[in-house]
Formats: structure tokens, sequence, C-alpha cells
């Protein structure tokens, strides 16, 4: 029978670490959380048992990892690693082997003594030596966290709530302005927060190329628990590979169950510590604010492990987080910066917008001359209202700035400034260039029932080159956040049985993002199959553009045969495709190479008026010859 070291441990009053030990000893496999055993077996371990004092040592074999620390005391993988940094100055992942004074004076923290049964097998394997940081002067920076979650578990709340209890401002009379960002500041650390919460800004940021957050807190009501917009805030942080701390709200509502919540959060592959996994979960209540200081120091914790650091001499790299337009003072936009610094005075561009900073606020209303990395700041001085998500670049002068921003301008208005979408047709290219190695889908359709039909006919789709990966999926129609998903993971969108939001059309066709809409999951399997084989050929039809009359036929000395046209009915285009017809019968099937109106070429002729026409490699045309003009579209 399967028996739980666990169980064994509190029995006994001891440590997992104290049963693992005597396992060692007796020579039982075990991996730290159960065992094998028979009953004679057991008997025999339970007499060792009640041999051990609780003060006695832990054993370990080799190095130990703050994962393995925490089996062995039985406590948290979070409270082990808070220690570590804290009280030990030590960081380390939950699987770095830890120095064996490091460990052992990690286990007297706990009130726990640890002895190595082998000293050399102790010793953490040497770790690579690490490539010179390329800038020194980097510095540590405070985490700039993205609050998302279902509607109504309390986001607005959540913020709200931190940022009235943790923002001491007495010279503004405690008022914080909402500028899209505030920082807290903890004696342990700063934080900063986007004050937008939800995985669609976040997306759309990301679909315009900032990567400001650094951490999500998912916000989970307890009286509620998973919901379809927790799944999507989960999908749309894990693209971005954005770690998540799950803040499990509303606990002080009767009734609320926050270990549901946890073992539904299981299912979406957020397993929490308290199950053996390493997703930090925090209970806490926006309303009454218990928990909230613990998901604080969960948050300053997450950043010591990924380590954020930033030059604050360095270049500029900085982010627009919110802009509008205000009535007094113009456009205003609060950026964030994540390397480098912004100052009062410095030349701005943004996307086309451009201007010199003229005034910068922080998140108190307070005058500021400059903001270093994370911090962020509402400037004045720009000529127009950027996008949240724009990417600001500093320049010597303002003409400079000027000048590119007319550069950007003019080069939108010709037609080759497209989106870099994937779409099914390209994707054999960037398959065979290895480009991409898995087609990255977000999947949509009526019913959950249907959801999980389409998935499982697409998972099961593969070849050598590559898989299908479904990276979020939802009930309902194609939405925009979907779309800026898809364009910042190069995804395709499919819906099966549903339509698109109003504006995600539009916002697919400006990010070159492929939708397709299907009624019949035999045919998007079959599509999703032939694209990944390359087998997937475009369908195209004729769409008719119009008759066209030839009533002359001139002979130029300068330019050959030309037919003197008069279009009767639609229009002709010049390189259009065409079919000439003499008393009903094809004569000739190609293009129009020229088309001339007077002596003037032009693009194209419509209804009632002349025009000269040459063929592509034809001139046996005659009068009363018959033009149809036509093009071939892709359905
Ligand atoms: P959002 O849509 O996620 O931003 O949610 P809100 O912050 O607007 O909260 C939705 C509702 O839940 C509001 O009526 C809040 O007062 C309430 N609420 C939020 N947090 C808590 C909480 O911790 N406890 C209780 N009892 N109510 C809460």
């Amino acid at each position: 029978m399967s028996i739980q070291i666990a169980d064994l441990a509190k029995e006994f009053g001891l440590r997992p670490g104290h049963v693992a030990t005597v396992l060692d000893d007796l020579g039982i496999a075990h991996d730290h959380a159960s065992f094998e055993a028979d009953d004679d077996a057991l008997e025999l371990i339970r007499e060792a048992l009640a041999e051990v004092s609780p003060d006695s040592p832990i054993t370990a074999k080799g190095a130990v990892t703050p994962r393995e620390a925490a089996a062995l005391l039985g406590v948290g993988a979070a409270d082990v690693q808070r220690t570590l940094v804290q009280k030990l100055k030590t960081m380390a992942t939950l699987t770095t082997q830890l120095k064996p004074e490091v460990a052992q004076k990690l286990f007297e923290q706990f009130g726990a003594k640890l002895q190595f049964a082998d000293a050399a097998a102790a010793k953490p394997v040497a770790p690579k030596p690490k490539p010179a940081p390329k800038q020194p002067a980097a510095r540590k920076r405070p985490p700039v966290v993205t609050i998302m979650g279902h509607v109504d578990h309390g986001k607005t709340s959540l913020l709200d709530k931190i940022r009235k209890s943790n923002v001491v401002d007495t010279e503004h009379g405690g008022i914080t302005q909402h500028i899209g960002a505030y920082q807290v500041e903890l004696p342990e650390g700063v934080i900063t927060f986007l004050d937008t919460p939800g995985h669609e800004a976040f997306t759309a940021m990301r679909a315009r190329g900032a990567m400001v957050t650094d951490i999500a807190v998912l916000v989970v009501a307890a009286d509620d628990g998973v919901m379809p917009q927790t799944i999507e805030a989960i999908n749309h942080a894990k693209s971005a590979k954005v770690p998540i701390i799950v803040a499990v709200n509303k606990i002080d509502v009767p009734g609320a169950n926050p270990d549901r919540v946890m073992s539904e959060l299981t299912q979406h592959g957020l397993v929490p510590e308290a199950f053996g996994g390493d997703t930090i979960v925090c209970k806490v209540s926006a309303l009454t604010g218990e928990g909230i200081p613990n998901l604080l120091e969960m948050i300053l914790l997450q950043a010591e492990m990924l380590q954020l650091t930033a030059d604050p001499k360095g270049p500029v790299e900085a982010y627009v987080v919110e802009a509008r337009l205000d009535k007094g003072r113009g456009p205003v936009a609060t950026i964030l910066v994540k390397n480098g610094t912004l100052k009062k005075g410095q030349s701005l561009l943004i996307d086309t917008a451009y201007g010199r900073i003229r005034s910068m606020l922080d998140y108190r209303g307070k005058q500021i001359d400059e903001a270093g990395p994370s911090v962020p700041a509402e400037v004045t001085g720009l000529n127009q209202v950027p996008e949240a998500g724009q990417k600001v670049e500093v320049f010597e002068k303002e003409a400079e700035a000027r000048t590119e921003a007319e550069r950007r301008i003019e080069s939108r208005k010709s037609p080759t400034h497209q989106g870099r979408g994937l779409t099914l047709k390209g994707l054999r290219e960037k398959l065979s260039q290895g480009e991409i190695k898995e087609l990255n889908l977000v999947v949509r359709a009526d019913v959950q029932g249907s959801v999980e039909a389409v998935c499982g006919v697409l998972q099961k789709i593969k070849n050598e080159e590559a898989q299908v990966r479904i990276i979020h999926r939802g009930v309902g129609n194609v939405t925009r956040s979907d779309v800026d998903l898809a364009y910042t993971a190069d995804a395709i969108c499919l819906g099966f049985n549903v339509g698109v939001e109003s504006g995600a059309r539009s916002q697919a066709k400006q990010r070159g993002v492929e939708i397709r809409t299907y009624k019949i999951i035999y045919e998007l399997a079959e599509d999703i199959e032939k694209a990944i084989k390359g087998m997937l050929e475009p369908k195209f039809e004729e769409q008719h553009l119009g008759t066209v009359e030839i009533r002359m036929v001139f002979d130029l000395s300068r330019y050959g045969k030309v037919a003197g046209c008069y279009v009767t009915e639609g229009k002709v285009v010049r390189g259009c495709q065409v079919r000439v017809r003499r008393n009903k019968e094809v004569v000739y099937e190609g293009k129009i190479a020229s088309l001339k109106h007077l002596k003037d070429d032009v693009r194209e002729m419509a209804a009632g008026f002349e025009c000269g026409i040459q063929f592509e490699g034809w001139t046996g045309f005659e009068v009363g010859d018959v033009i149809e003009a036509f093009e071939m579209v892709q359905v």
C-alpha cells in the first residue's frame, strides 16, 4: 500500500524529513511524499520512528534545493524562499542547490537540524560560471504588476485598497492621482502597480510592443471560483511568460471557499504550493484588507527571484501606459521607464506623436524632474495623444523627433504597410524555414462542448515539423482581445459556429491576424492539417469588373497596335485579367498591359468613357470584339 510521509510524520510529532531519514536508513525507496510498504515493513518503520526525537537531525543524502527543504521540513516552498531571501539574504530558485552551510542555517530558522550523509555529495554541483553582466551599472528595480481576473472578482477594489492603505502622502492630502500606475513603498521594497486591470489591456499593450508587466496577480473570488475570464487571464499571462501570483479574494464573504478555488486552479496548470506545486496563492479580502500585506510580500519575493534590474544611466527604454487629452494641459501621457531615466526637457517620439517634455508629475501629483526605472510619470508637451503600449524614443532635438514622425506618417500612406501576422497560407514557408515549430491557435466556439470537440480534433494534428498548440480557448465570438493575443503569439484565430465581435475584424485586418470561421468541424480540421502539411491551396474566385467594346483599331508607329475602346458597364483596371470574345467565342485570355485615356496612362476607366487598351502578348483584336474584365479574388 502507498503511505503518505506527511501523515506518518504527523502521527509521531515529527517532520517529514525524519520519516525520510528512517526510510533511507532502512533502505526503503520514497519520493519525499509517499512510499510503498506492506504491513510488516510498516511495523518496522513505526518501531524505528518511535525512537526518533523531534530534536534529532534530519539527514540529507546530497545537496538540498529549497523545494526539497520545504518537503523535508513540512513547510511551504514560499516560506522557505522568504526565509532564504529575508533572513539569510540568499537568492535561490526552487531548484537551486543550496550550499551545505546555507541549508543548515535554513533548517535552523525552522527549528530543525540538518546533517549530511556524505559530506562530499552535499556540496552543490558547481554551476556554470555566469557570463559577466552586460551592463555593470544595472541596479535592482521595482517589479511592475498587473492585476487580472474575472469581472467582479475584485480587481479594482484590490487596487484601490492597496493604494489607500499603502500610498502615504500627507503633502497632497492623501489623494493620489489616477495616472495609470502607482507605486507602493514598503520597508522591504517598492512595487509599481498598473492601474488598468485586466488581461485585455495587458495584451493590447503587448500587441503594441510593450512588455512592461513583470508579475501578474490573478484575482479569483473565493465565493465564485475560476470563471471564463480567469482562464483567459491565465492563458494571456502564460503566453507572455509572466509569472502568476494568485490572490484568492473575498475571503470575508460567508460561505467563501478558498480551497475549492485552489483545486480548480490546478486544472488550469496553476498548482498551489499547498498542493505541492509552485504557484504562490494568497488569501485576501479587498474589503477588510486582510491578507494584503502578505500578498505584497509575496510579490516582492517573486520579484527577488526574477532578479529585475535596470541601468538608470543607460539608454532609455520606456512605454506609454495611459494617455488622454486634458482640457487645460493638452495631450498627457503616463510613461513607465524600463531602463534609463526620463528627464524634463527631453524630446520624445512616440510612434507619430512628438514633443518636448514640458512637465512631469508622479502618481502623487508632485512635480518631478526625472523618472528612473519602474517609476511612472505623467508627461505633457506632446503634439498628440499616443496609444497605450507604444514605445517612447528619446531624441536630442525636437526637430529630429518631428522629422521622424513625419517620415512615419508618410510611409504609412503606402499600401505596402501591413501587419506582420501569420496566415495559414504563410505557415508552410515559416515551417520550412524553421521559423516556427508550432502552430499557435486561439479557438472560439459556440458552446463548451464544441470548444472541447474542436480542441480535441486539433490536438491530434501534427507532423514531424510542427504541431498544434492551443494558446487560448473559449465560448463566444472572436474578440479584439483574442486578436491581440493571436498577434503577440503569432497565432491564428479559429471560430467554430461563432461570429467575430465588432471591432475585432478591423483590428485583425490592421494587425494582419487571420481569423477563420467554420461551420463544419471536419473542414476546420482539414484546413489546419493541410496548412501544416503545406497543402493548403488558396481558393480563388473570378470577380467580374466590367465590359468593354473595341470600337476602333489604331496602328501607331510609336506604340504599336492599340484597341480604341468604350467601357459599356462596370470598369476596367490596368493589369486586370480579361477574356476577349468575338461572336461569343473566346479569342484571347490574358491581361491588360496598358490602359490609356487620351495620352495619359490611367489606373482604371469607368463606364461611359473611352480608352486605349493593349494586351499582354496579343494584337489580334478586331473592331466589335467584346472584352470581359475580371480579377481573381481569394475566398
Ligand atoms: P472587478 O470587476 O474585478 O474590478 O471587481 P470590483 O473591484 O469592481 O468588485 C466587484 C464587487 O465585489 C464590488 O461590489 C466590490 O465591493 C465587491 N468586492 C470586491 N472585493 C471584495 C471583498 O474582498 N469582499 C467583499 N465582501 N466584497 C468585495
